[in-house]
């Protein structure tokens, strides 16, 4: 095989053709690589010959017999049949709709023969329907022994994917390993064929912690790592520095109605001191739900405009953007400065007007979801692009974003998606990263209560309270995954019930409905137009509800905690107290005491997020899936962590001459290649 022979089509593979790969498409199984990383979950034991008078019924087990007789009724219908014994026993073999001439080859009469499949017990006889395996005796070997389970889909026998599979695995060339063998032995890893050969014929992929797949998952972390890396160089290059003048964004925060905390000051800082160096910005803020980071942005940005760029600020929402514009018109009254705001919607001739003063520099800020980065639209001197909430975007999306502000643009991203420190490396090893640590002080903190879900009939009192005194109420429903419609329905039932109680200022909202409703719903919540918003966890992120106090979650265990906290962020951002209570069902497990005691005990984001992560282990961080975390076939923070740490460090230390060829093999496997445009 050739060199790049794992990326060729598995359909090179001697007996794929298009049916099956068809079917190996369904389990993502498309290049040969696929096949390389597409590891057994298990082993089927057929490794003892079992004696007829032992048999275990219901249990795959593998037999030497001498064909005795064949059976091929005429009759529709009736299985075709054949006899076998040994020196203790007998037992039939049967199959259907099976070709005589095909059976006849397969079963010689008074020939032994080899079979392996599960034993089943039927009109007072052992019987195997449909054998896995019929084999000569010469090929034993092959089929008496303990035999890789894959996971397949329809359409795929465990035979037919074992001869693929090891077909590709046992003529893979000797690679010639970027990891240094002593850096190997050091670190209790294993040789790339070696453990490839292993993962693939041994229990080896069921142990996170044997040595092979200690090496495939630092060869996940490896390529990952890497990738972000030369993503950095390929960003971090010189730039024109920007030149400004402090005194404008003092002036505003010298007229805001509070004090910046002192986290904000330290982002600020680190921010303006990126715009001024010569090196391009690729920063990100992370700051908790309601730690203040629009305001931090809104701050870069005057000094961006005042050094005379543009500035564009994109928000995932047309509503949240709503509220941005709204918000940055308020704070740069004063200074004089053309904003604009461009959604998807916005009308011909309006767009026509935008894109115009884009291209002559007349707007300074401009604000939006992503209809601001369409093609057609030119900046005339574009100096920092603003990405609110950003955690939808992967390191892909993030190079492009970086190529399309041009070489001068800086690029500042805000997350409220607090990541476990062990992740960090993994989701932003491209970028710098700076943390608002804490909230503002005079923000109450969320009062957070549980209630089983049999006592919802006191909340009816405590609710119409909240109505007198005009407090908004988001309630949300548990999000049914595997269903949207029931996921609808159950809204829908909520919906009726707490209508009937509480009259008409009631909404519902859910996943089902289109992104224009969905927003038309949202409008009426923040016009005070509905009282109680019934939701699914589609309540948007980031748009600041101020009169929105009480938040009633149901069936509180389904969500993650890192989750909940989010969701408990949506209210009390205003001046009023905000209340949380989670609903739950009855006989709660330890582990969901425990949660709710750390959701109670912390306001902390960044902790919860820990305490997620170690008490749901990683494949259950819901919050995280369209963070990119989700990327990993085989790493686990948990499990992981020092693997984690290793990868970062051999990163860290080869940084300055990274020679990716060297790597070339490991980022093609794990799909880097593209992202980096290597060769
Ligand atoms: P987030 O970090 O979630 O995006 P926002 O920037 O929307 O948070 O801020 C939430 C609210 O807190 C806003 O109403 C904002 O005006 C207010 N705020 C921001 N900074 C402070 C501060 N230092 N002190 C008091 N309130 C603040
Ligand atoms: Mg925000």
């Amino acid at each position: 095989m050739k060199k790049d022979f794992i990326l060729n089509e598995i359909n090179t593979i001697k007996g794929v053709g298009l049916q099956l790969s068809k079917y190996l498409k369904k389990k993502r199984i498309e290049k040969i690589k696929d096949i390389i990383l597409h590891l057994p979950y298990s082993e089927t034991d057929r490794s003892k010959i079992v004696k007829l008078n032992q048999l275990v019924v219901g249990k795959i087990q593998s037999i030497k017999v001498l064909v005795k007789k064949l059976n091929f009724p005429r009759i529709r219908n009736l299985p075709n049949k054949i006899t076998c014994v040994d020196d203790n026993g007998k037992i039939d073999i049967v199959y259907f709709n099976s070709r005589e001439g095909y059976l006849r080859k397969l079963f010689p009469l008074n020939k032994w023969v080899i079979i392996s499949g599960k034993v089943n017990f039927f009109n007072k006889k052992y019987q195997i329907t449909n054998p896995d395996y019929v084999t000569t005796l010469d090929n034993e070997q092959y089929v008496v022994r303990n035999i890789p389970k894959y996971n397949l889909t329809k359409g795929i026998n465990e035979k037919k994917y074992r001869s693929i599979s090891e077909e590709v695995i046992n003529n893979i060339p000797l690679i010639s390993d970027w990891l240094e063998t002593d850096f190997i032995n050091k670190n209790n890893l294993i040789g790339w064929n070696d453990s490839i050969k292993k993962l693939h014929s041994s229990n080896d992929a069921k142990d996170n912690n044997s040595k092979s797949f200690r090496r495939i998952v630092f060869d996940e972390l490896l390529a990952n790592f890497l990738t972000l890396s030369e993503n950095r160089k390929r960003i971090k290059k010189n730039k024109i520095p920007k030149n400004f003048n402090n005194i404008y964004s003092k002036t505003i925060i010298h007229n805001l109605p509070f004090e910046l905390t002192k986290s904000q000051r330290i982002v600020l800082e680190q921010i303006n001191s990126d715009l001024l160096s010569n090196k391009r910005m690729f920063r990100i803020v992370q700051g908790d739900v309601g730690s203040g980071k629009t305001i931090v942005s809104l701050l870069a940005i005057i000094n961006v405009i005042k050094s005379g760029h543009q500035c564009a600020l994109m928000s995932p929402t047309e509503i949240l953007a709503k509220q941005h514009y709204e918000l940055s018109k308020k704070i740069f009254k004063k200074n004089n400065i053309k904003i604009d705001f461009l959604t998807g919607k916005t009308e011909y001739k309006k767009r026509k007007e935008i894109l115009n003063n884009l291209s002559n520099g007349r707007i300074k800020l401009i604000i939006g979801t992503h209809a601001i980065f369409q093609k057609k639209i030119s900046f005339s001197k574009l100096g920092l692009v603003v990405i609110d909430e950003q955690h939808k975007f992967g390191v892909k999306q993030r190079s492009d974003l970086a190529k399309k502000g041009g070489e001068n643009c800086d690029v500042l991203l805000m997350s409220a998606t607090p990541i476990p420190r062990t992740m960090m490396m993994s989701l932003y090893g491209d970028m710098d990263i700076s943390k608002i640590t804490e909230k503002p002080s005079k923000r109450k903190r969320i009062i957070t209560l549980s209630k089983p879900e049999k006592k919802m009939e006191e909340l009816w009192p405590y609710i119409q309270k909240q109505i007198l005194l005009e407090n908004q109420i988001f309630w949300v429903c548990p999000l049914i995954e595997e269903s949207s419609f029931l996921d609808y329905s159950s809204a829908k039932k909520k919906f009726e019930l707490i209508k009937k109680k509480f009259g008409n200022k009631v909404g519902l909202i859910h996943g089902a409905l289109t992104k224009e409703k969905k927003q038309e719903i949202l409008k009426g919540f923040l016009e005070k137009k509905i009282s109680i918003l019934v939701s699914t966890t589609v309540i948007e992120v980031g748009i600041d509800f101020p009169n929105a106090n009480l938040i009633i979650i149901e069936n509180a265990n389904k969500f993650g905690l890192a989750q909940l906290h989010q969701l408990r962020g949506r209210v009390g951002r205003g001046d009023r107290q905000g209340t949380c209570i989670l609903l739950f069902k009855d006989g709660l497990t330890k582990n969901a005491i425990k949660r709710i005691k750390i959701l109670k005990s912390s306001d902390d984001g960044f902790f919860i997020a820990e305490e997620d992560l170690k008490l749901r282990g990683f494949g259950d961080l819901i919050g995280y899936q369209q963070s990119g975390i989700k990327n990993f076939k085989f790493a686990d923070p948990l499990h992981h962590e020092d693997l984690f740490r290793l990868a970062e460090n051999y990163v860290k230390n080869i940084n300055s001459q990274i020679d990716l060829k060297k790597y070339s093999f490991l980022l093609k496997l794990f799909d880097k290649a593209d992202i980096i445009n290597l060769e």
